[in-house]
């Protein structure tokens, strides 16, 4: 059995067969028994998402709820101001202690723009990158001083669980066109979802009205 946790946070507005399919595509592929889903605090200075922490939360369970190899951490939620990832990561990694190998899961988008986050070149101190590949985005979308820091940590499968942290790791994830933020503008139009969303999910959205018609 594999000791090397992983994370994978995301806004989750709503969570999606993106974000599953990868996660258990990358589960398969380093022998993951569990992957933790991490909904964001998002600070009020940034855009906010349309369904509230609570939703979210409801989203999460109603997708992985037949799904053992998924849980769902609400760290970042509960607390009173928005937490960067860097802290959250400090946590996680006093938690399991400084040998366990710990991974974080990315979509290649946000490792490109991995330099808007706070004190982003420390990150790799505290975990490895497991990065999943996202349709449209290549290294080209990245500044220079991002393509090298990637190019100088890029690592293998073995690596990840030899060492604690340290390593970006490109997994050769199918490629999903799916995003949140066609969802919700399919949602808007009352345009189907289906495929894009566990069938769980569409049936809470339904139920509440959540990302109803405009
Ligand atoms: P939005 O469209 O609003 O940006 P999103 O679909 O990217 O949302 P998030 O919750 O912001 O969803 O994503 C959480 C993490 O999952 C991010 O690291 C993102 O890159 C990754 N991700 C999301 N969708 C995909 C996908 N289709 N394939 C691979 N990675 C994905």
């Amino acid at each position: 059995m594999s000791k090397l946790s992983a994370w994978f946070g995301g806004t989750f507005d709503p969570i999606h067969n993106g974000h599953l399919h990868c996660a258990r595509e990358i589960a398969s592929l380093l022998d993951l028994q569990n992957v933790t889903l991490l909904p964001n605090n998002v600070p009020p200075h940034r855009p906010q998402p349309e369904a509230s922490a609570t939703q979210r939360v409801e989203l999460l369970k109603r997708a992985i709820q037949d799904a053992p190899l998924f849980s769902i951490d609400c760290r970042e939620l509960e607390r009173d101001i928005p937490s960067w990832t860097i802290d959250t990561l400090t946590l996680l990694r006093e938690e399991v202690g400084e040998k366990a190998p710990l991974a974080f899961i990315i979509g290649q988008d946000s490792l490109l723009s991995i330099n808007k986050w706070d004190r982003w070149q420390e990150i790799l101190e505290y975990c490895h990158l497991i990065v999943a590949q996202r349709p449209g985005y290549s290294s080209q979308h990245a500044d220079n001083k991002v393509q090298l820091w990637i190019t100088r940590h890029l690592t293998d499968a073995a690596s990840l669980h030899r060492n604690p942290c340290g390593g970006i790791f490109l997994a050769d994830t199918s490629l999903y066109t799916i995003s949140a933020t066609d969802i919700r503008r399919r949602l808007h139009h009352s345009l189907s979802c289906h495929g894009l969303l566990p069938d769980a999910v569409i049936e809470y959205i339904a139920e509440t009205g959540l990302y109803r018609p405009r």
